[in-house]
């Protein structure tokens, strides 16, 4: 079914992006919007309103978060229903992207009530393009699990996408998710983005071992990692065994290290590198 998102008057709900950092990201056309409907649902009262009264915007503010989501969602429906002009902002970047709206888009495509998107920052995509790292084909992940089985069973399913990886992920986790990543993926190069559009925004870009030598710990940030490289990911454990022998190790001490840390059976590492060697 098509709805008109302009039909002048008529009850819409507002997907408004709000800036990721940076006050002045914000669209023109995001503040009129703002400024001109009957209530604004945020996620954080208190954050928003720092953005609300930085721009002078004074229309009515109430919570719509992960927690109340549910009971507010018939609430909002009622408004919108009522012919209410409604919008929806996040903390900070695109509401829905690993933040809550969904449910809310959802109930008013199902209520035949127009919804409208005013683009703006998102800390995935404005990451992406900076990363250095093919921008397309990409994949969005969000947020992996908190919890380490989940995560890795997460980044098992990831393994063979060809695609570039986009996630977020918070600095006290960062650590266990590069090793995790190391583990699973394999050594690829990633951008590790921080603090877009503040004062110290930082982009560190290497492989994940030569990140992990040097981890930031503090910050927001997103985390883009290259997609699967069929070639790269086999000869990469031999390519690693050779930096080791040119560093001293002997072949066989040098085999068994990668293969304890690619927790892989050395004597099948031992015959692959054989095989591998002949061939080069
Ligand atoms: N809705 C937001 C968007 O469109 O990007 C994402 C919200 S999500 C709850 C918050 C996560 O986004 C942070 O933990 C971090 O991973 C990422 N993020 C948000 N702002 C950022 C920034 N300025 N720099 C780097 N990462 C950021």
């Amino acid at each position: 079914m098509k709805i008109r998102s302009f039909d002048a008057e008529k009850a819409i709900l507002f997907l408004v992006a709000t800036p990721i950092g940076n006050l002045k990201d914000i669209t023109f056309r995001a503040i009129e919007v703002l400024n001109s409907v009957d209530k604004i649902y945020a996620e954080d009262t208190r954050t928003s309103g720092i953005l609300l009264s930085h721009y002078n915007i004074q229309t009515k503010l109430e919570s719509y978060h992960e927690f109340n989501q549910d009971l507010k969602s018939n609430q909002i429906l009622k408004e919108l229903q009522s012919g209410m002009r409604l919008a929806i902002i996040s903390d900070a970047g695109l509401p829905v992207i690993s933040d809550p709206g969904y449910k809310l888009v959802l109930l008013a495509i199902e209520h035949n009530i127009a919804v409208s998107t005013i683009p703006g920052a998102s800390a995935g995509i404005s990451a992406l393009i900076a990363s250095g790292l093919a921008p397309m084909p990409y994949l969005f992940y969000g947020f992996l699990d908190s919890k380490a089985a989940k995560r890795n069973s997460e980044l098992e399913d990831l393994k063979y996408q060809a695609c570039t990886l986009i996630f977020y992920e918070a600095p006290h986790r960062i650590e266990h998710t590069l090793k995790d990543m190391l583990q699973i993926l394999g050594n690829r190069k990633i951008t590790l983005a921080r603090e877009l559009t503040k004062t110290f925004e930082e982009y560190s870009r290497g492989t994940i071992e030569e990140i992990l030598l040097d981890l930031p710990q503090k910050g927001e940030m997103v985390l883009i990692v290259e997609g699967f490289k069929e070639e790269a990911q086999i000869e990469e454990p031999f390519k690693r065994i050779d930096e080791l022998i040119s560093l001293g190790y002997k072949p066989n001490e040098a085999i068994k290290e990668i293969a304890k840390l690619m927790q892989k059976s050395r004597s099948e590492l031992y015959k692959a590198y054989i095989e591998y060697k002949n061939i080069k």
